[in-house]
């Protein structure tokens, strides 16, 4: 192309590939007005081609070039997908020019210059350095997702902002992207910082909602399937929207069982899975196009709402719910429940049917249904337990947490209760009248995991058994490591058995995982035996950082080896706050909050009655479940808590 001639609009080559995103024409003005702002918020629709291409536009151009440009994801594969493909548009290897860091992994170098991370590493960056000294650009990506560890982010960004200028070093500019219109919340949190909006490219879509409430939500989103099918030509693609893996997979199975059924003649059917802990090699398989005359049906969490774009997609089934946290201050009780999405996020799943041409979304909600959705979503931070956020802020030396500037205030309740679980776990204490941590709080926050597992792990020298925790705490940090197709469950309980602890699903998946080793992660041992070896690998991988902490923290590391009392006990020191007993009638009630629980299905435990247990979360469904449970005993959870059992017996008999 001769210098000075416009642009191709449509060019076909790879290398030409970014000038074909809309925002290549706003590059200049973009760069123009970024240059001269401290903060900017942009708004743009989803694959307009902001996450990608703003970061090394300010490469380009010199902006930033004394630090890194930050660009901060909420979700880890995103983050290495992005670095993946911006690495490789600058045909630069990976961990060079562009990096990442996520939770337990790192790659980049010296040279790195744009690096993405996830928030919650920016996060844990900003302990060590309040100031972000290294970074001259943080971009927060996809801000209006409203994560917790972003909402923190935007006070730590804030405060560092002021601080650099109060110090008269180099300026820190903050860039907020979003993918929705809804940003005036941010600009006035940053005094009025300008939004700058990109053209987008959406196409008209037709919405149809259903005339009845439908009870079963699979159903009608399985039916909406078959009959958008047998109507529509096979080369346009179906997204449906779903709350989770294990729903997904069912859902998977059910649409291949189907379409093996249907009558010659009508198109062939790909049922793609799509959420977050699917390998990456599987994710991708959803970005091809499918086999001629083959439909794909991408079945996907709310990951495909906006932070991936799917070519191709013409439908969009939207079954309005989601899977998310809930949290009751008054009850302590946190839970991941199934509920309704809110008016903005259907919007969002709707606008992804309408990214290449017109498009149709199905929701199978009425519309009054729709006129009672809240109209956004409520952030994270004001539905979910802030212990690990508290115990953030306190790192960070924050003065006074209850005053703390976020852009959307958590209840001072739930900052109490958090405060008051902290003081539980022995992480903070008052002193001449602040709030502060104790050398055990101090040495939890060196841990990139939840309060009460750095705890468990704290713990655990006093019962000789670190070796043992530390496997159960990586475990549980990295997604499953079991494999369980649905289509082969008589199979995979028959190999499982050998593992099965009667002690619940802490210990079977130790057992599991030392298997694993004493094969030396033999591959063909890990598809005999349903174990994900990739996981299993990062799972390693993780015990060895965590392993790394604990030599710098100066802990002694034994193993209990056969001995599984003092394992349980240090689960019971450190897990009590989640503790439920059995009730006479055969069902659990928490400890804590006496709420009405069961075992859920996945559990080892699931056909057990044990006495007392302790558990990881409780997942809301159609009950209110526990999932990964420890079998312990009463008395030792008494002693590990004696004034908070105290306390709670005496609310319970008032
Ligand atoms: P935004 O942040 O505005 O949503 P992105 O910068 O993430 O947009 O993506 C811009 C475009 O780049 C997408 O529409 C897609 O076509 C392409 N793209 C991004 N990531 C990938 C990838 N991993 N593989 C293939 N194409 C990609
Ligand atoms: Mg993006």
């Amino acid at each position: 192309m001769l210098p000075g001639s416009p642009p191709r609009r449509h060019a076909p080559a790879a290398p030409c590939a970014r000038r074909a995103l809309p925002i290549f024409q706003a590059r200049g003005r973009l760069l123009g007005q970024l240059r001269g702002l401290d903060c900017a918020i942009l708004i743009g629709e989803t694959g307009s081609g902001k996450t990608t291409q703003v970061p090394q536009y300010l490469y380009e151009a010199g902006i930033g070039r004394q630090g890194i440009i930050a660009v901060t994801q909420p979700r880890r594969v995103a983050a290495i997908a992005l670095a993946t493909r911006v690495s490789s548009e600058r045909t630069t290897e990976l961990g060079r020019l562009v990096g990442y860091s996520v939770r337990f992994e790192e790659l980049s170098c010296e040279q790195t210059r744009i690096k993405f991370l996830t928030d919650g590493m920016l996060l844990r960056e900003a302990i060590a350095d309040p100031t972000l000294r290294c970074y001259s650009v943080v971009i927060l990506d996809e801000a209006h997702e409203r994560t917790i560890h972003t909402d923190v982010l935007l006070g730590v960004v804030k405060a560092a902002q002021k601080a650099r200028r109060q110090q008269g070093r180099a300026p820190l500019k903050v860039i907020i992207m979003s993918a929705t219109m809804d940003v005036d919340q941010f600009s006035q949190y940053f005094n009025g910082a300008p939004v700058l909006y990109l053209e987008g490219r959406q196409h008209p879509i037709q919405i149809f909602n259903t005339k009845q409430p439908q009870s079963d939500y699979l159903q009608a989103a399985l039916v909406s399937v078959f009959q958008i099918h047998q109507e529509a030509p096979s080369s346009q693609d179906i997204l449906v929207f779903l709350t989770g893996q294990e729903e997904i997979e069912a859902m998977s199975q059910s649409c291949r069982a189907i379409g093996r059924q249907l009558p010659a003649g009508c198109p062939r059917l790909l049922a793609l899975p799509l959420y977050a802990s699917l390998p990456y090699s599987q994710q991708l398989r959803v970005f091809q196009p499918a086999p001629k005359g083959c439909r794909k049906v991408i079945l996907s969490t709310n990951i495909a709402e906006t932070s991936i774009t799917i070519p191709g997609i013409k439908f969009v089934v939207d079954t309005g719910m989601v899977k998310a946290k809930k949290y009751s201050p008054a009850s302590g009780l946190e839970v991941l429940a199934l509920q309704r999405v809110s008016q903005a996020q259907a919007w969002q799943r709707a606008g992804r049917a309408g990214r290449e041409a017109s498009g149709v979304c199905y929701r199978l909600y009425t519309q009054e249904e729709f006129d009672k959705l809240d109209r956004m979503t409520v952030p994270e931070i004001q539905r979910c337990n802030l212990a690990s956020v508290v115990l953030h802020l306190l790192a960070l030396r924050v003065p006074n947490v209850l005053t703390f500037d976020f852009m959307s205030k958590p209840s001072p309740e739930a900052i109490e209760a958090a405060i008051e679980q902290l003081d539980l776990l022995g992480a903070v204490e008052r002193k001449e009248d602040q709030l502060v941590l104790t050398p055990l709080g101090r040495r939890m926050a060196a841990f990139p995991l939840e309060p009460k597992f750095s705890k468990t792990i704290l713990m655990s020298p006093k019962f000789h058994c670190t070796e043992e925790i530390l496997t159960i705490v990586s475990l549980l940090s990295a997604d499953s490591v079991l494999y369980s197709p649905p289509a082969r469950r008589e199979e995979v309980q028959a190999v499982r058995r050998k593992f099965i602890s009667s002690e619940g699903d802490h210990l079977t998946l130790l057992s599991i995982y030392r298997a694993f080793k004493n094969v030396s992660g033999n591959k063909d041992w890990c598809k005999e035996n349903f174990v994900n070896s990739r996981n299993m690998m990062l799972v390693s991988d993780i015990r060895a950082q965590l392993r790394d902490i604990c030599v710098k923290l100066s802990l002694p590391i034994e193993s209990s080896r056969s001995d599984s009392t003092n394992v349980r006990r240090c689960l019971a020191h450190s897990l009590f706050m989640n503790a439920a007993e059995l009730q006479p009638d055969g069902t659990y009630s928490t400890l804590d909050s006496h709420q009405l629980v069961a075992i859920h299905p996945s559990s080892v435990l699931f056909q057990c009655k044990p006495a007392c247990v302790v558990y990881n979360t409780l997942l809301h469904t159609t009950k209110c479940y526990m999932r990964d449970l420890c079998v312990v005993d009463a008395d030792w959870l008494y002693e590990a808590a004696p004034d908070y059992f105290r306390r709670k017996l005496r609310t319970a008999r008032d």
